[in-house]
């Protein structure tokens, strides 16, 4: 073979070196290195058993747990090509998804039985649903830990740096959710590009999994961790009690939340009963944070460091990362705070104009990044395929800019920008302001239609519960911190913000009303 990448080779050393060492706990299971790689090694044969060839997808629909590692270890440890699908979907899009990718084998958990009558009529490509329960086996289908039980441990299948490994779901925050088509290479070698970004000592770390596991956040997590061979706890889904619960009972050193997480575990009206003391590294990102969760967030848990990636699913995923370091006290401390960091060891970023030229540091263009963890490309999309990829670098949709020591700073998502009487108002900028007003819980800045400026900045508020607050108090804080064509024209409330299954907001679900029937520009 040429090239060969095994992201299953850490399970080998972990298997010689730390046999008997904790790898993966969740709920009252925990496994040792050598169990977790025999029940991988098992599940490859299982697989195999109902018709799973080299380059073959296998599906999973499932809460995290410490089975989901095994679905992604042992399909690679069999040859095959992992497709797990977003919990959020309804029958009809997961069955789309299954045929998609002609994916004949589903592994479901306990929650996700009731759904396989009607997957079983709409998918065509559906042959063997697999249980992945303690409970009985449901009929017409069979039984995980049974046939695990059965089976000889199979070996491991050699992958080509190049071969695919996972065709992974993006976030849907903007729309229809694609699939990316990941390699061992890309996946391997950001997990690795990542750790090495951050380093950190896997000497008595201890991670905590709390993203989803059929996102890539979830997924990269848990390459990351076999990686360094450290143990990882997994909770079945993000719930802030049981984070707290969880960094507390198995003191916890490190772990990823989007913003939307992190506002929820340190505003959780019992967070001063636990002792976080453990946590030394928390990592966060895949949406904008605000300047004020931020600040209140490191007050909250002033042991740890906090560290910011920046990445998307195209990119395996992480492509920069701000190194704790920037947190530090310092004239630059503030300004610094508010980028993604620099580019992680193996990838490029560049930013660009509408004509893929490199613009000045400093200015706002397109976010475009090259190196070995840029997707293949989309699964069956090669139009969307070829207009992400064009020139060779990976368009991100995102806008930013870089600064003359190579500090990147996402400003907003391309889609999410408004173009009011032609100035750009970046939502996240406006979000920001709108974040330090202690009556606010959330808010969604979006364009929506206007006559004479084209589109008028929109506020979509969720107010703290008992807290008063009218839209001109919003609109009179805004002029007091951004410029007067920012501010929001129109104030609305409500009680809740749609959040995508990753903890993102959806604001193409807050625009669809007003643009009903009208063509939006973008970009
Ligand atoms: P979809 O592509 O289906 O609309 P998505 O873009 O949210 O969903 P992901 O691949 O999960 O899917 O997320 C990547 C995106 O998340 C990036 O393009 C960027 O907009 C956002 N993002 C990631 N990290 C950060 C960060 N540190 N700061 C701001 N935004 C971020
Ligand atoms: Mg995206």
């Amino acid at each position: 073979g040429d090239n060969l990448v095994f992201l299953t080779q850490p399970l080998h050393k972990g298997r010689r070196e730390k046999a008997k060492a904790i790898a993966i706990v969740c709920g009252g299971t925990s496994l040792d290195f050598a169990t977790f790689t025999d029940r991988v090694a098992r599940l490859a044969t299982v697989l195999k058993q109902f018709g799973m060839a080299s380059g073959d997808r296998v599906g999973m629909l499932s809460l995290n747990s410490h089975r989901f590692v095994e679905y992604f270890f042992g399909t690679w440890w069999g040859g095959g090509v992992i497709n797990p699908v977003n919990i959020r979907w309804n029958p009809k899009e997961v069955a789309y998804s299954l045929d998609d990718c002609d994916t004949r084998i589903l592994l479901v958990d306990d929650l996700f039985v009731p759904m396989v009558p009607a997957l079983r009529q709409l998918s065509a490509s559906l042959r063997t649903v697999v249980y992945c329960g303690d409970g009985a086996v449901p009929e017409g289908m069979v039984g995980y830990e049974a046939l695990l039980a059965k089976a000889e441990p199979a070996e491991d299948a050699p992958h080509g740096t190049d071969e695919l490994a996972a065709i992974m779901y993006t976030g849907g925050t903007t729309g229809q959710p694609k699939g990316v088509m990941l390699t061992h290479g890309s996946l391997c070698i950001n997990a690795l590009s990542t750790v090495a970004a951050l380093p950190r000592d896997a000497q008595n770390a201890v991670s905590l999994v709390a993203a989803p596991m059929f996102h890539v956040a979830g997924c990269g997590a848990s390459i990351q961790n076999l990686l360094r061979l450290m143990p990882m706890h997994v909770l079945p889904m993000f719930d802030e009690l049981a984070v707290l619960q969880a960094v507390q009972s198995a003191r916890i050193t490190e772990m990823f939340m989007v913003p939307t997480m992190i506002k929820r575990v340190i505003e959780h009206p019992r967070f001063a009963e636990f002792d976080l003391s453990s946590l030394r590294l928390l990592f966060y990102g895949a949406a904008p944070i605000d300047a004020a969760l931020l600040d209140q967030a490191m007050r909250a848990i002033p042991k740890a460091a906090f560290a910011q990636v920046y990445g998307m699913t195209e990119l395996s995923p992480v492509v920069a990362a701000l190194s704790p370091h920037c947190h530090q006290p310092g004239p630059d401390r503030d300004r610094l705070l508010r980028s993604a960091g620099t580019p992680v060891p193996i990838a490029e970023i560049r930013i660009v104009d509408g004509e893929d030229r490199e613009v000045p540091p400093g200015q706002v263009g397109e976010i475009v990044a090259r190196g070995p963890m840029v997707m293949k490309g989309y699964w069956n999309k090669p139009r969307e395929t070829e207009a992400a990829l064009r020139g060779g670098w990976m368009h991100t949709g995102d806008g930013g800019y870089m600064d003359d020591q190579g500090f990147v700073f996402v400003v907003d998502r391309m889609k999410d920008m408004i173009v009011s009487g032609g100035e750009n108002v970046y939502s996240a900028e406006v979000e920001n302001a709108i974040a330090q007003m202690p009556q606010v819980l959330m808010s969604a800045v979006i364009g929506v239609p206007d006559d004479k400026w084209g589109e008028r900045v929109h506020a979509v508020i969720v107010r703290r519960e008992g807290m008063a607050l009218e839209a001109e108090a919003v609109i009179a804080h805004c002029r007091e911190h951004i410029a007067g064509y920012k501010c929001p024209r129109s104030v609305e409330f409500r009680d809740a913000l749609p959040l995508s299954a990753a903890g993102k907001l959806q604001k193409f679900q807050l625009r669809e009303p007003f643009w009903a029937g009208r063509e939006r520009r973008v970009g």
